[in-house]
């Protein structure tokens, strides 16, 4: 799984990870958010509205959910039923530490940013997101980063190619090769 604050470049690392390593696949997450301009249901993620994702809680379908900058994220049970050598997690902390509890064997990888000024200019580039959610991100940043112990491996994404490297290394590790 791949945790680190938002803007810190885990979707575009996981992009290039799953480029170079077949077998590899991206877990589709849950999410109450609203589409981003370009996302498409299903391949981003599985846009629910509220009350749907509160009844598939209710009925056990997720690993684990959590409420990041005011929406609502979780994985689905069925996600990890695909046929893949790898499956890749990307989840917020909080869901970080519920799937260390169910699933203690998981690769737990954190991503850093080289700084809070670099994840700043990062979120605002990308200009994917409202001033108002830019600035909830960058308000739980700092307590996101002050969890980077508790994970097995830490990247810090400064260089991207070099970062890529590491993740393809780490995945390298821990896949079987094949028969
Ligand atoms: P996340 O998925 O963690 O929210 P993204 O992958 O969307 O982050 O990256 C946020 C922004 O930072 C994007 O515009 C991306 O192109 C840029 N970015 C990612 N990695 C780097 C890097 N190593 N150096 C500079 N910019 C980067
Ligand atoms: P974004 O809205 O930028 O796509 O995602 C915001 C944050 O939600 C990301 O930093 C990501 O780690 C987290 N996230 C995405 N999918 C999941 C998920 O399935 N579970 C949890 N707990 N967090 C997720």
């Amino acid at each position: 799984m791949i945790t680190g604050p938002s803007g810190v470049g885990k979707g575009t690392l996981i992009r290039a990870l799953l480029e170079r390593c077949p077998g590899l696949e991206l877990s589709v997450s849950a999410t109450t958010r609203p589409p981003r301009p370009g996302e498409k249901d299903g391949r981003e993620y599985h846009f629910l509205d509220p009350r749907e994702f509160d009844e598939r809680v209710g009925q056990g379908e997720f690993v684990e959910h959590a409420v990041y900058a005011g929406h609502r994220y979780g994985t689905l049970r069925s996600e990890l039923d695909r046929p893949a050598r790898g499956i890749v997690l990307e989840i917020d902390l909080q869901g970080a530490r519920q799937v260390r509890k169910s699933l203690p064997a998981a690769t737990q990888v954190f991503i850093a940013p080289p700084s809070l000024a670099d994840l700043r200019a990062r979120l605002e580039s990308r200009g994917s997101d409202p001033p108002e959610q830019i600035a909830r991100r960058l308000e739980v940043a700092p307590t996101e980063l002050a969890a980077q112990e508790e994970f097995s491996c830490v990247v810090v994404n400064d260089d991207l190619d070099g970062a890529v490297r590491e993740l393809v290394d780490l995945a390298a590790s821990m896949c079987a090769p094949d028969d």
